[in-house]
């Protein structure tokens, strides 16, 4: 059978962009289908308009210590709004940019639903493609537990949607998206209440940036609960009620978000495929982003692994590289992939944290540590800890965990993600100059 395309790829958000335009670039015919905004969730609901908001609660933040800078700055209050109009018509700019983009790169757009119906056949909008190749770069959806009441409240996608900001507002989680939105609402003056299930926030993070980040939301007026799962909600006169698990009731809720993970949208491949999902309806996939079934690949959120935009770019990248590029072996090593939490103080953070370092090599893992006042709070009342971390292996003492939360931690963390890569000893860090004075300086000077 003879393919009209070289790569036809669902899904048209930060993932399935990047591979198409790379294999284009080569000279494969690609086309990708997508039915709703290019970008997909990064550019619409995440972490584009996310950073507006975070960049918001930071100059909130700032105007907070200007008068101990010696400003006399008065602010009428916040104009949530205006801003979401100017963020959206951003979101929206962007968007064109990426059609154009796909454009200017001969990557052919279908808009509408694709659905892989037979190896290297997909259908949309009643026709059917045919592809050498196929690439599932679908991403996924925020999920919701079933309990009563859980329509009553709106996902992260619906915090993008938010008109006004709510006053009195409960966030339900305790990983990346509560911790953000929960530091942005705080920051513009919302009455915060986080749930969190377990004893802790940010599970699979360095205990120590957990803490860090429990003690800044509490300092920055958020009331968390651990141990606090929701067990059903209720609208009432005053409000949305959130019944807790162990029979406390919050009343009086204006909006009440669910931050409790995402879901793969793994289900526009047909049976007839043949490709087996795993328990939770990810798409298995080998080190070359291959799956069971020839010439079917997947990236990004799909596949259940490290859920981040730059993870999914390069993977598909790397795959067009290795099939079109003649790159042969080139893939994606998904070790050490730095990351960021955008919460207030951001958390910058690359490889093992201590407790995987100690379950994995155990006597072998030493860690140093460092917590100081940054210089900037030296003029402000408030003095909020910055806490660094590194996680050492063996007599050569490789560097094999960063861990950053302080101010300027999401800045810092790239640089030092490199060193990490390479291979970086706790004595090539020690030999580094510091620039001074700074917050990272503290990272090649610890002892
Ligand atoms: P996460 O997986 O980060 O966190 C989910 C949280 O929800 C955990 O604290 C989990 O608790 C809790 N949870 C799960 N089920 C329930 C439940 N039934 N009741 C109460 N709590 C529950 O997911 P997010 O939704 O925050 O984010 C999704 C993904 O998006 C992230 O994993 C990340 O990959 C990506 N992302 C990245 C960002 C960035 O790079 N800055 C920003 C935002 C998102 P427990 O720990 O007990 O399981």
């Amino acid at each position: 059978m003879s393919s009209a395309y070289d790569l036809i790829v669902i899904g048209g958000g930060s993932g399935g962009l990047a591979a198409a335009q790379r294999a284009a670039g080569y000279g494969a015919r690609a086309v990708i289908i997508e039915s709703g905004r290019l970008g997909g969730t990064c550019v619409n609901v995440g972490c584009v308009p996310k950073k507006v908001m975070w960049n918001a609660a930071q100059i909130a933040h700032a105007l907070q210590d200007a008068p101990e800078y010696g400003f006399d700055a008065r602010t009428a209050g916040h104009d949530w709004a205006s801003l979401k109009q100017k963020r959206d018509a951003y979101i929206l700019r962007l968007n064109g940019i990426y059609e154009r983009n796909l454009g200017n790169r001969k990557v052919q757009l279908v808009r509408g639903h694709g659905r892989l119906v037979a190896p290297g056949e997909v259908e949309v909008n009643g026709q059917r493609l045919r592809g050498e190749r196929v690439l599932i770069a679908t991403g996924g959806r925020p999920w919701r537990p079933d309990i009563p009441g859980a329509e009553l409240g709106i996902d992260s996608d619906g915090f993008f949607e938010l008109e006004q900001r709510p006053q009195r507002v409960t966030i339900v989680g305790g990983g990346y998206i509560a911790v953000e939105i929960a530091g942005v609402f705080a920051a513009l003056g919302s009455q915060v209440t986080l749930l969190v299930r377990s004893e802790r926030l940010l599970r699979g993070f360095d205990l120590s940036l957990a803490e860090g980040a429990l003690e800044s939301l509490r300092e920055s007026g958020v009331e968390v609960l651990l141990h606090a799962p929701p067990a059903a909600l209720s609208r009432e006169a005053d409000g949305i009620h959130v019944q807790i698990a162990d029979g406390r009731v919050l009343g009086g809720q204006d909006a009440l978000i669910w931050a409790v993970g995402r879901q793969p949208l793994s289900d526009c491949i047909a049976p007839a495929v043949g490709l087996a999902l795993d328990a939770e309806d990810y798409i298995p996939t080998d080190r070359f982003q291959g799956t069971q079934v020839k010439g079917l690949f997947a990236i990004g959120d799909v596949t259940g692994r490290a859920q981040l935009t730059p993870v999914a770019i390069a993977a598909g990248r790397r795959l067009a590289d290795r099939l079109w590029g003649g790159m042969a072996g080139r893939h994606l090593d998904y070790d050490n992939v730095p990351t960021v939490i955008f919460s207030h103080p951001p958390i910058g953070t690359v490889g093992l944290s201590e407790e995987e370092a100690r379950a994995r090599h155990g006597d072998q893992v030493q860690v140093y540590t460092s917590d100081f006042v940054p210089m900037y709070h030296a003029m402000t009342t408030a003095k909020p800890k910055t806490r660094m971390k590194l996680v050492t292996l063996g007599n050569e003492r490789k560097v094999i965990g960063v861990h950053v939360l302080g101010p300027g931690a999401d800045e810092m963390l790239q640089g030092f993600a490199v060193a990490v890569r390479m291979g970086a000893t706790k004595q090539d860090f020690d030999d580094t100059v510091a620039i001074h004075p700074t917050s990272s300086e503290e990272l090649v000077t610890m002892r």
